[in-house]
């Protein structure tokens, strides 16, 4: 049976591309850029909670950074550096073989260094903690909404809760369909390149992992003011409609921007291949209130907004 450090040793240590000393020592030794703020952020899988027992291994190992990265991505952040730590229940070199390439995947993917970790006996978890450079003063954060900026949203959300619908038996999708419901739920895309094209162009970001609703919320709160929103092509009342609203895990990215800057937001979305769409607009008002409209200008009552591990209810 492989002890901890031949583990660390063969799975989890890989030549360095930007970082002083990596996996190894007792800390990591990094240099960040000159001007450059450091972004730092974690994020913690749970077996159960955030990916079901039995999830296939490689596609696992890419989620526990994406998920991380998509943090990046909503800070306009350049990812750099990433620590991992693991428990797991067994040391089957099979499993974190598979586990090892997913992440790395991912991170070459991106250019990030894995620069150290912890590895232990447990439970199936995961904890990343990411870091990413933005220039000092330039990051998006939840703050800066003001009244009469436009409301974006990137991609689809919402095809992420649909795969795991499907997967639950709570609905049959079409062949096709549930196929990128279910690349979406596995293997999602952080939107990174997104987030640093928006630097300069967009007040306030935010990415997808609670629910449209709840997470635009955060927004509305942190900056102090309202929102209408009328999202094109809004599905009938229904569990399409509740996992686009208030579906968890899609990583797509929520953002504002001065109305005067909706063409270069277009010309972006052509620019990266990705879908930006206009879903509303900032308004003064209570701060957090969000109203939701129809296609047809009706206000609509959403029936959910999004997840809370402390008070769970899936849409
Ligand atoms: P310490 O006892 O000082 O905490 P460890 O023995 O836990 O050090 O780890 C040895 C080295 O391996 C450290 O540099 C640590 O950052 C790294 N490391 C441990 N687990 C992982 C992991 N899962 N992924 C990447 N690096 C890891
Ligand atoms: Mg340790």
């Amino acid at each position: 049976m492989p002890s901890e450090f031949a583990l660390i040793e063969r799975f989890f240590r890989r030549p360095t591309r930007h970082t002083v000393l990596g996996v190894g020592d007792d800390g990591a030794l990094i240099a960040p850029s000159a001007g450059h703020e450091l972004v730092v952020s974690t994020d913690l899988l749970v077996e159960d909670t955030h990916f079901l027992a039995g999830a296939e291994p490689e596609a696992l190992g890419w989620k526990t950074l994406a998920v991380n990265l998509s943090d990046m991505a909503a800070m306009g952040a350049l990812p750099r550096w990433a620590l991992l730590a693991a428990a797991l229940p067994a040391p089957d070199v099979d499993w974190i073989e598979s586990f090892a390439r997913g992440f790395f995947d991912c991170a070459d993917h991106h250019g990030v260094d894995l620069i150290g970790g912890d590895t232990t006996r447990g439970p199936r978890s995961f904890c990343v903690t990411i870091l990413g450079e933005v220039p000092a003063g330039h990051a998006l954060r939840r703050d800066g909404a003001k009244a009469g900026d436009s409301i974006w949203m990137s991609g689809r959300p919402g095809l992420a809760a649909l795969g795991l619908a499907q997967l639950q038996g709570r609905c049959v999708l079409a062949e096709a369909f549930a196929r990128s419901c279910l690349t979406a739920l596995h293997r999602p895309q952080p939107r990174v390149a997104l987030g640093l094209a928006l630097r300069g162009i967009a007040g306030s970001a935010i990415d997808v992992s609670d629910g449209l609703l709840a997470d635009l919320g955060h927004v509305l709160e942190k900056s102090g003011v309202a929102a209408r929103l009328q999202i094109p092509d809004l599905p009938p009342a229904g569990l399409e409609r509740d996992c686009l609203l208030a579906g968890g895990d899609d990583y797509e990215l929520v953002f504002t921007a001065a109305a005067s800057r909706d063409r270069e937001v277009g010309l972006l979305a052509d620019r990266l291949e990705l879908p930006l769409t206009r879903i509303g607009e900032i308004r003064v008002g209570p701060p957090g209130e969000l109203v939701l409209c129809d296609d047809a200008g009706a206000v609509v009552t959403p029936s959910h907004r999004g997840y809370d591990h402390f008070t769970p209810r899936l849409p």
